[in-house]
């Protein structure tokens, strides 16, 4: 077989693959129809997905009515892939199928964040979620990690302000513990892609922002369907935005940046003010007080003012059909939802906000990790099959 006729072969099998992915159950016909196909064809290559045991074929055969067509399905136990999001009080692991649906999970709180502390926690859950994972014909496909910083397309951590990390190869250390393929992300383009493929209502939005808000922010955003990235990579950043050029002092070395104002990390360090105490301040802690302390219910105003505030610039610039808030702070959702939303109304352009649909993330707290394992499945099926 010439190379060409081999890389048509090969793509034809991809279209087969997707198309089972996406619509199965599907008989051999369905698909011959569908791809304009010839069904030798079909049939030929969709025995060799089943030797690859990447599908299998279900039916009842002939009934009383006449044949009826043996139908195709994926099998998304053909292997498991693990996605970590690392966030900066927290390392958030899942062992998820081929369909991204979720089989084990692995949560630990952390308050140190050395790299050379960290990598051994990271090392341990993954470990587990390893351990954890059923038998099957590929095993663990790889590993894909969301990290709150600047990742370059190569995968290096650059610089992770609210970690302390810089120019950091977390990929290699990862890939020489496991012997697997890593992907290292940004966590809010994980979370963005975790929102856009496991969401089932923003699923069909090709325009959507996904803003990450932790102790930092970031935010992820879909254009046309399709992550954007920036030249190399280091879109996103939107927590290092500027609103006030003589404002608080930032970790990235800046001053004035929406994350001083409207992250976790904010509240925690207002509410250290208001409260006279930093002991046992947790954001759980300040949801659970909010119901009786109206002090702390106001703090969760100011900051959801000033996350809506901070989303009408986004809705100015972008204007996208959908803006998804996720990560820890879409825990607070009761107490937040109103002063967001009543920041974006008054702050975002009337043409704007006639049609965006601003939500907290109904996947939380797995929208990146999801993303990330998300992210490995997709190059597993791209290359091996
Ligand atoms: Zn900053």
């Amino acid at each position: 077989m010439s190379s060409y006729q081999q890389s048509i072969k090969s793509q034809n099998k991809k279209q087969i693959l997707q198309l089972i992915i996406d619509h199965a159950p599907i008989s051999r016909s369905a698909i011959a129809k569908q791809l304009g196909m010839a069904k030798g064809t079909v049939s030929s290559l969709s025995t060799e997905l089943i030797g690859s045991e990447i599908i299998y074929e279900y039916g009842p055969g002939s009934s009383s009515g006449g044949r009826r067509p043996l139908m195709l399905l994926f099998n998304e136990k053909a292997g498991y892939s693990i996605g970590i999001d690392v966030g900066v009080n927290y390392i958030m692991g899942i062992l998820t199928n081929l369909r991204g649906e979720k089989i084990a999970e692995q949560k630990q709180t952390i308050s140190v964040h050395d790299f050379d502390y960290m990598l051994p926690l990271i090392i341990q859950s993954i470990q587990k979620l390893i351990d954890a994972s059923p038998p099957s014909p590929y095993g663990i496909i790889g590993v894909g990690v969301g990290v709150p910083g600047i990742v370059n397309h190569q995968g290096s951590i650059l610089f992770a302000p609210n970690l302390g990390w810089e120019q950091v190869d977390l990929q290699e250390e990862l890939e020489n513990a496991f012997d697997v393929p890593v992907t290292i992300e940004n966590e809010a383009n994980a979370g963005a892609y975790g929102e856009k493929k496991h969401n089932s209502s923003s699923h069909l939005s090709d325009n959507l922002v996904y803003v990450s808000a932790g102790i930092g922010i970031g935010a992820g955003v879909i254009i046309n369907g399709e992550i954007y990235r920036g030249e190399k990579g280091y879109s996103g950043e939107f927590g290092h935005m500027m609103i006030d050029m003589n404002g608080r002092k930032c970790s990235c070395g800046s001053v004035g940046c929406w994350e001083m104002y409207a992250s976790e990390k904010a509240l925690l360090l207002e509410a250290e003010k208001v409260l006279d105490s930093a002991e046992g301040l947790s954001l759980e802690s300040l949801i659970d007080q909010a119901e009786i302390n109206p002090k702390v219910t106001s703090l969760f105003t100011e900051i959801g003012d000033c996350l809506g505030s901070g989303i009408s610039s986004i809705l100015n610039v972008f204007n996208p059909q959908k803006v998804v808030i996720g990560n820890r702070l879409a825990l607070a959702e009761p107490l937040l939802s109103e002063p967001v939303k009543a920041a974006i109304d008054r702050h975002t352009l009337n043409f704007h906000k006639e049609q965006a649909e601003i939500l907290f993330s109904s996947l939380t707290p797995y929208s990146t990790s999801l993303g990330a394992s998300h992210f490995v499945t997709e190059r597993f099926i791209a290359t091996n099959f």
